[in-house]
């Protein structure tokens, strides 16, 4: 081992010591190149940023206490530290002239591409080397949108990098350990913040469980329960925070899926008695599902890491200036704290403040309840949503909050009517009643519209709307109009089709079935059958997306 130089592990969202290239690179090094020892940072920049919360801190620390025995098995150090990068690094360059930086790409915020590029300037005034390799499927300039689907089929049929073997020596950390900044205060956050009560707890054995029984069991119903927040709690993988953070690789879930489909697998689940052929039928058809998801994660993800602006900026210009830029802080905040009137969005909301996830489904009837019958610009809520996520993904975020509120150009304009949704995935009420206990007592006929409820009989039930509950902050019919012909109008404009090509040209999925013929038929964009669907898409539809 050379001891003169230091090669640094720099963890970022790849909480895992499997398939982890940088670490196994390092690890397969450390005779010319030194010995290894692993950084993680919560950086107060991050930290204190308007889509961060305590809660994601709490589930990073939950992932690192793992990290740091399974590395720990590796004779790797693990550093958590709470301070900026590039004065550590400095800190460390001042006892190791001669060292070699590794971390895998990250697709974050602007502030974490902004803390890249100074990273990798002072590494090339400094002299060092900076090895980045690539996250998952996602490619840094990538120059044709046309190559992308083949390039993630070819990195994820690679094999899963084996957890390396431990370096023979460890550095000797007790100069930098001493000129680090005081690391006993946690990490710097914005006032008032509480953790999540109900959220899922980090830490790779916790997602190796829910995979494990998301193929054995849950993948059964995952497909038809998906949609309704009753059943997918549990139908769904749960998988999204530890993939966020890295805790397991895309590849090795997906691994594990060919996996479940092999024969053999099959064979095994088919002898259970409980397991007739139909439901083995229904079990490929769900994992089909989640494999597509698991191809859309880094689709969407490829988005930020094309265009970063999709962030702040609307992706189809045209959008611009539509909405009220500033936000109206009487609606957002009934929205956001889950007092709209409308029982099925509080309940939705609700139950993401306690628990810091809800389905596919519900995310976007909250976003485009916002951003359509409150009229309201998408940004403020991303970050809301962000801070309430706790599998926030800037890639996915920013793509779909797009998506939901109508701002792509290339995307089915899909408007949710809250009183349907509500009828069609909480058919009982069951759901809005767990979580707005002020509706308890109310009768199935007017659970999802209780404004309608005779006054007498909110008096009789102790549920009197505008006191007990909030009466309906936009009167749902006209609002729901105003919006779809605002928005259909900024369509009709003659550069419209030409912008959303350049649009669909840089991001747009290359899958035939989804935007790929929205982008280009603008005629089939306009035709009734899609306006139609504008009230109420289906599952089909919603399938049909990117
Ligand atoms: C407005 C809005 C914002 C969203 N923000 C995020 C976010 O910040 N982080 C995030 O991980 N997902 C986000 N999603 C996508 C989706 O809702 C979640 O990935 C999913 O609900 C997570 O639960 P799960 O792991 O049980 O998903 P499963 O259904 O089990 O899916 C498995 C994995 O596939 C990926 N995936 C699933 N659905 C999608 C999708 N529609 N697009 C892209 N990838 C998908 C996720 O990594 C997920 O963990 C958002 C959706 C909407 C409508």
């Amino acid at each position: 081992v050379n001891p003169n130089r230091l090669q640094i592990v720099w963890f970022k969202r790849d909480l895992r010591v499997q398939d982890h290239q940088p670490l196994h690179d390092a690890l397969s090094h450390t005779d010319s190149e030194g010995p290894v020892v692993a950084l993680y940072f919560f950086e107060p920049s991050l930290t204190s940023a308007d889509d961060y919360a305590l809660q994601h801190a709490s589930f990073a620390t939950e992932c690192l206490a793992q990290l740091r025995k399974d590395l720990a098995a590796l004779q790797v150090e693990l550093l958590v530290i709470n301070a900026e990068v590039l004065p550590v690094l400095e800190i460390i360059r001042a006892q190791w002239p001669s060292m070699i930086l590794q971390s895998h790409e990250e697709t974050g915020n602007a502030i974490s591409y902004r803390r890249d590029l100074a990273v990798e300037r002072w590494c090339t005034v400094e002299g060092i080397v900076w090895k980045q390799t690539p996250s998952h499927a996602v490619v840094r300039r990538l120059k044709n949108r046309d190559d992308w689907g083949s390039i993630w089929n070819d990195r994820m049929q690679i094999e899963v990098i084996e957890v390396p073997l431990p370096q023979s020596h460890r550095p000797n950390l007790s100069k930098i350990l001493e000129a680090l900044p005081n690391n006993s205060d946690f990490v710097v956050l914005r006032p008032g913040q509480t953790d999540k009560p109900l959220r899922i707890v980090g830490g790779r054995a916790n997602a190796l469980a829910l995979l494990e029984s998301f193929f054995e069991t849950r993948a059964f119903e995952y497909r038809t329960a998906m949609s309704s927040p009753l059943t997918a709690q549990s139908a769904c993988s749960r998988l999204s925070p530890y993939i966020a953070l890295g805790v397991v690789s895309v590849k090795e879930i997906l691994h594990r899926l060919w996996r479940a489909r092999r024969p053999d697998s099959l064979r095994q689940l088919a002898s259970k008695p409980d397991n007739s052929l139909q439901s083995i039928s229904h079990y490929l058809a769900s994992i089909k599902s989640f494999e597509s998801r698991l191809h859309w994660r880094c689709h969407f993800v490829q988005k930020l890491e094309s265009q970063p602006r999709i962030e702040f900026e609307n992706m189809h210009a045209a959008y611009n200036g539509l909405r009220p830029e500033t936000i109206n802080s009487a609606l957002f905040n009934a929205w956001a704290n889950g007092n709209t009137g409308f029982p099925m969005i509080d309940a939705c909301m609700r139950m993401l403040l306690q628990t810091g996830w809800i389905n596919f489904r519900m995310r976007a009837m909250l976003v485009s309840f916002s951003s359509y019958q409150l009229w309201q610009h998408w940004r403020e809520p991303a970050l809301h949503l962000a801070r309430q996520f706790l599998d926030y993904e800037p890639g996915i975020h920013y793509s779909q909050l797009q998506m939901q509120s109508g701002t792509t150009g290339i995307n089915t304009i899909r408007m949710y009517n809250p009183v349907k949704q509500a009828r069609d995935q909480d058919p009982t009420g069951e759901f809005v009643r767990r979580w707005i206990p002020q509706l308890q007592s109310v009768p199935d006929q007017w659970i999802f519209e209780p404004w309608t409820m005779p006054l007498m009989i909110q008096e009789q039930l102790g549920c009197v709307i505008g006191t007990d509950y909030p009466r309906p902050v936009v009167e749902l019919e006209q609002a729901s109009k105003r919006a779809r012909d605002l928005v259909w109008a900024v369509r009709e404009h003659a550069q419209f089709g030409s912008q959303a090509q350049t649009v669909f040209q840089k991001l747009g999925s290359r899958n035939k079935q989804r935007e790929g013929t929205a982008a280009s038929k603008k005629k089939a964009r306009d035709s009734k059958k899609e306006k139609a669907s504008v009230a109420n898409p289906s599952e089909a539809q919603l399938d049909l997306f990117s």
